[in-house]
């Protein structure tokens, strides 16, 4: 291992999208209701309510187990572990410890062009969300919490890596990896605010692990081990070490800040949870039947729709966007593919990141409509990005949406490559209009000829090939010139 290696351990937390709470009947679907309005005795911890085991929730945690290739355990366990914090009323969280769910694993995250990178897994267990605290103000000196108990009871899976990625980037890869997997899988959904934290521990080889707790949201992990990075380096540059500690991520200045409270090894006292009984579902592994996954889909898109391993990888990169693409062909799935993966993965990926949109609000027909007419040569790129960005606007602004052969007609973007006159008629204004470029191009200045190119691209509005130009205004040059 070279000097400064990065070491890199993910710990990630996913809800898993079941309709009800892991130990009791309250409904998931909180986050548009009032505060406190899903929960019973059960998620509340009252006293004399027990647990019921949700068995949906043990069977989306297995299809992750197979997926990634892990080991059901044949007998694991729910165990307390027992800390007091408010959002926590019963003073103890179900979650499993010595005998989690499934053990080792690994998943294949893409390295450099065409290899893959295995990353090894620990661990996967289950466990109940804790609440959620709501501080008033600012959340260090704020005036007082409130606290929310809808979350409370929401079956979570932790997903525990051993410390094989060696860059911030391999860690956004994996963890990129991972959501598409489980929403392949149908137990995860990424846009659900707050489905997804991370814990993520990073070391420089020979020192001290530091570990950055809670992280929200997907860029942030990238972010913050980046600037870890930077941080235990320059420590290390200065002849100073890295303190073994806990750090937290403060997402809007982009830092990670030692946590305050010096956080001890605590004493959880864990032990088995006396409510339920041990699970056996190990001879249940051979039953569970996977959808196709994402590789598996990388694979397909490059055999059937010719697509590049590039837009293979960013095509099948998440469930909607996979099942968008193929909409988008199922018309002419030879015909389209190609130059329809290349607008999605290439152009419309960056145009709706801009708009912070999600691909859901398109009408993959839309897109079909436009790289149709793009196929067809009636509209150049330029004016094919001029028509997917008015479109995206107009979804934006909540604006009635119009085809894109009503925006390619209201804005007089049809390409006039095709009149022949009319280009004829650019052209020789062009060469008329500027007499010394015409010479300076008779007299060998290849620079001249893009000029001109340039003009009748001016004129046309940029609606009009420019190679078709070019190779047009050398032949009528190549007349005069006689
Ligand atoms: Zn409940």
């Amino acid at each position: 291992m070279t000097e400064n290696q990065v070491i890199v351990g993910l710990e990630v937390h996913c809800q898993l999208d079941t309709k009800s709470k892991l130990f009791c009947g309250c409904s998931t679907d909180y986050r548009s209701d009032g505060p406190n309005t899903h929960v019973c005795p059960v998620c509340l911890g009252l006293p004399g309510s027990m647990p019921v085991l949700n068995k949906k929730a043990i069977e989306y945690a297995m299809r992750v187990a197979k997926a990634f290739n892990c080991t059901v355990i044949r007998e694991s366990e729910f165990s307390r572990k027992n800390y007091f914090y408010p959002d926590l009323d019963k003073a103890y969280q179900i979650t499993q410890y010595d005998k989690p769910l499934a053990e080792g694993g690994y998943l294949e995250i893409e390295a450099d062009e065409a290899r893959e990178k295995r990353v090894q897994l620990t661990r996967i267990h289950v466990e109940e969300d804790p609440g959620r605290l709501v501080h008033m103000g600012n959340a260090e000196r704020g005036k007082y919490s409130l606290v929310d108990y809808n979350r409370a009871g929401i079956p979570l899976i932790e997903i525990v890596s051993e410390p094989d990625m060696r860059s911030p980037k391999e860690a956004r890869k994996f963890l990129n990896k991972l959501r598409a997997t489980l929403e392949y899988l149908g137990v995860f959904d990424s846009e659900k605010e707050g489905s997804l934290r991370v814990d993520a521990n990073i070391s420089l080889s020979g020192s001290e692990r530091v570990e950055i707790k809670n992280i929200t949201s997907y860029k942030g992990v990238e972010k913050a081990l980046t600037f870890e990075v930077t941080r235990q380096k320059n420590l290390l540059r200065r002849g100073l070490k890295v303190d073994r500690e806990t750090r937290h991520y403060l997402e809007a200045q982009g830092i990670t800040q030692s946590s305050r409270s010096k956080e001890q090894e605590h004493d959880y006292r864990y032990f088995p949870e006396p409510d339920l009984r041990p699970i056996h579902v190990q001879s249940w592994v051979k039953d569970i039947i996977l959808p196709e996954l994402p590789d598996a889909r990388r694979e397909r898109f490059i055999a059937q729709y010719g697509c590049s391993l590039n837009h293979a990888r960013t095509l099948t990169g998440g469930l909607r966007l996979a099942n968008f693409f193929e909409k988008t062909v199922t018309s002419d799935p030879k015909g389209l593919s190609t130059l329809a993966a290349t607008w999605i993965a290439d152009t419309l990926i960056g145009e709706l990141n801009y708009r912070s949109m999600s691909i859901d609000a398109l009408d993959p027909d839309s897109i079909t409509v436009l790289v149709l007419l793009l196929k067809r040569d009636a509209i150049t790129d330029k004016s094919g990005i001029e028509v997917l960005r008015v479109m995206l606007d107009q979804h934006l602004n909540k604006q009635p949406c119009e085809a894109p052969q009503a925006i390619v007609t209201r804005l007089n973007l049809a390409k006039t490559a095709g009149d022949t006159g009319a280009l004829e008629v650019v052209i020789q204004e062009v060469i008329s209009e500027n007499p010394k470029a015409v010479d300076d191009y008779n007299a060998g200045r290849n620079g001249a000829l893009n000029f001109l190119v340039g003009q009748a691209m001016k004129k046309t509005r940029g609606r009009s090939d420019p190679g078709e130009l070019n190779r047009k205004i050398v032949e009528k040059l190549g007349n005069t010139e006689v």
